[in-house]
C-alpha cells in the first residue's frame, strides 16, 4: 500500500483525494465527489479541477456477470476492507466450528474462477488449514475443512500456457483441493452453487474471483467510447477514441495492438509497461513531438501456490520463447518480482529497509494472522 501523500511530497507531483465522479470535456474539468467523515458529515464539497491533458488510470474491480445471488452471497476482494472482511468471517467460522457442540465438524469453501487469484488463493486457504492446531484450534484442522475450485471454462488458469495450468493443477490436488472445470454457475443462494448441468455444490464460504470489469461511471463519461465491460477504448498510443487530450492505461482500458488476437490483459505487468510509454508520450507532448506506441512485452507469469510451492513461465530476456519454472525457483521469482514492484515505487535504498523490516517482522509477527 502506497501513501500517496507522502508519496507525492518524495516524488514531485501533487496529489488530491477524491473520487472522480464527472467529467467535462468542453471545459475541460473533472468533477470529485464531496469528501465525508465516518459519521458521513461532509468535510470538502464536491470540486472541479481543470486539465490539459487527462490521464484515467481507475483500475477495475471483479465482475459477476449479474450471475443471480452472487452480489448477496459471495465475498470478493477487490479492495482491503472487503480483504479484510472475508479474514474476520473465515476466523469466525473457523471459531463457530472449534467450539460447536456437534462431533461432525466440516467447513465448505468455495472459490469461483480459477484464474490466478482463485488459484493462489485456494492455495494459502489450504496452507492456513494445515496451521490451526499450532494456534490453539485442535478440533478443527484440514480433514474438515473442504475446499473446492470452479471454473467455467475447460482449464484452470485459462489465459496461461496450458502446461502452467495442468502443472498448477496437479499441485492443488496434492492439496486436497477439488478442481471443476466446466462448471459454469447459474445461481449462488446462501448455502450452495447452481450449476448449468442442474448439479448443485453446498458450500457455506463462497468467493467470486471470476473476470473483472471496469468501474460503470466510466461507461457515461462524457461520451468516452467504452466496451461491454465499461473499460475505456484507446488506440496504440493509449488515447482514447474520441479526445485527443485523455489518455486511458491499466484494466480500465481496452487497447488492441497490430497482429494480436486479444487485446493487452488487465495485468500489473501490462498496466506498468504502459505507465512507461505514457510517460514518454507526455513529455513528447510537451515538446510538441510524436506520441510513442506502445508495444507490449509478456514477460512470463508466475503463480504462488501458497508456502508449498509456485509455478510460472518466463518469457524474454532469459530465455527464447517461454520457459517453464516450477518449486523453489519459481518461488523466488515470484518473491523477486515483489520486491521489484516496490523497488519501482520506492527505489533501491528504501526497498531495501522495507525487505530489512519485513524480516524482523516476520521474527516477530505469526505467518498467519489471527486476530
Ligand atoms: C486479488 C488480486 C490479485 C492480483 N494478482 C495479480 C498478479 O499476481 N499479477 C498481476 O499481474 N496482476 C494481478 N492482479 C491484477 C492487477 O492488480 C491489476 O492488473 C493492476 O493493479 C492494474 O493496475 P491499474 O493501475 O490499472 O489499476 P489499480 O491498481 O486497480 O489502481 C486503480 C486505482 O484507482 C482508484 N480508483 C478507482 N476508481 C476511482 C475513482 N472514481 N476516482 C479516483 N480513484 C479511483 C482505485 O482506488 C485504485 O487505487 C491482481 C488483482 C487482484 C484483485
Amino acid at each position: 500500500q502506497v501513501d500517496f501523500r507522502v508519496h507525492a511530497q518524495q516524488h514531485y507531483f501533487e496529489y488530491q483525494p477524491g473520487r472522480l465522479t464527472g467529467l467535462n470535456r468542453d471545459q475541460k474539468t473533472i468533477t470529485l465527489a464531496p469528501i465525508k467523515n465516518s459519521a458521513g458529515e461532509t468535510v470538502v464539497a464536491e470540486r472541479h479541477l481543470s486539465y490539459d491533458t487527462l490521464v484515467l488510470a481507475v483500475g477495475s474491480t471483479t465482475n459477476d456477470f449479474g450471475t443471480k445471488g452472487a452480489a448477496e452471497f459471495c465475498q470478493f476482494l477487490d479492495s482491503q476492507e472487503q480483504a479484510r472482511r472475508f479474514h474476520r468471517n473465515l476466523l469466525n467460522r473457523y471459531l463457530q466450528e472449534e467450539f460447536a457442540d456437534s462431533s461432525e465438524r466440516n467447513l465448505r469453501v468455495a472459490i469461483i474462477g480459477a484464474g490466478a487469484t482463485g488459484v493462489e488463493l485456494a492455495a494459502e486457504l489450504r496452507y492456513a488449514s494445515q496451521q490451526l492446531e499450532y494456534y490453539g484450534l485442535h478440533h478443527i484442522g484440514p480433514d474438515n475443512i473442504s475446499i473446492s475450485l470452479i471454473e467455467a471454462g475447460e482449464r484452470i488458469l485459462p489465459a496461461l500456457k496450458e502446461r502452467l495450468s495442468s502443472a498448477a493443477c496437479r499441485e492443488l490436488k496434492k492439496l486436497n483441493i477439488e478442481v471443476l472445470t466446466s462448471k459454469p454457475v447459474t445461481e449462488i443462494t446462501g448455502q450452495s452453487l447452481h450449476f448449468a448441468d442442474g448439479s448443485e455444490l453446498e458450500a457455506e464460504i463462497k468467493v467470486w474471483a471470476a473476470g473483472i470489469k471496469a468501474p460503470t461511471f466510466l461507461s457515461e463519461l462524457d461520451g468516452l467510447e467504452t466496451n461491454r465491460i465499461n473499460q475505456l477504448k484507446v488506440d496504440a498510443t493509449l488515447r482514447t477514441t474520441r479526445d485527443d487530450s485523455i489518455y486511458a492505461f491499466g484494466d480500465c482500458a481496452e487497447c488492441w495492438l497490430e497482429g494480436n488476437e486479444r487485446p493487452v490483459p488487465p495485468r500489473a505487468q501490462a498496466a506498468h509497461q504502459q505507465a512507461s510509454t505514457l510517460y514518454k508520450t507526455l513529455i513528447a507532448k510537451l515538446e510538441g513531438k510524436a506520441a510513442h506506441p506502445f508495444v507490449y512485452k509478456d514477460h512470463g507469469s508466475l503463480v504462488s501456490l501458497s508456502d508449498y510451492t509456485a509455478v510460472g513461465s518466463l518469457m524474454g530476456n532469459l530465455s527464447k520463447g517461454s520457459m517453464m519454472v516450477e518449486g523453489k525457483l519459481a518461488r523466488l521469482f515470484y518473491v523477486s518480482l515483489y520486491r521489484m514492484h516496490q523497488y519501482a515505487l520506492h527505489g533501491f535504498f528504501k526497498t531495501g529497509l522495507i525487505w530489512l523490516n519485513d524480516r524482523l517482522m516476520k521474527a516477530i509477527h505469526s505467518r498467519m494472522k489471527l486476530h
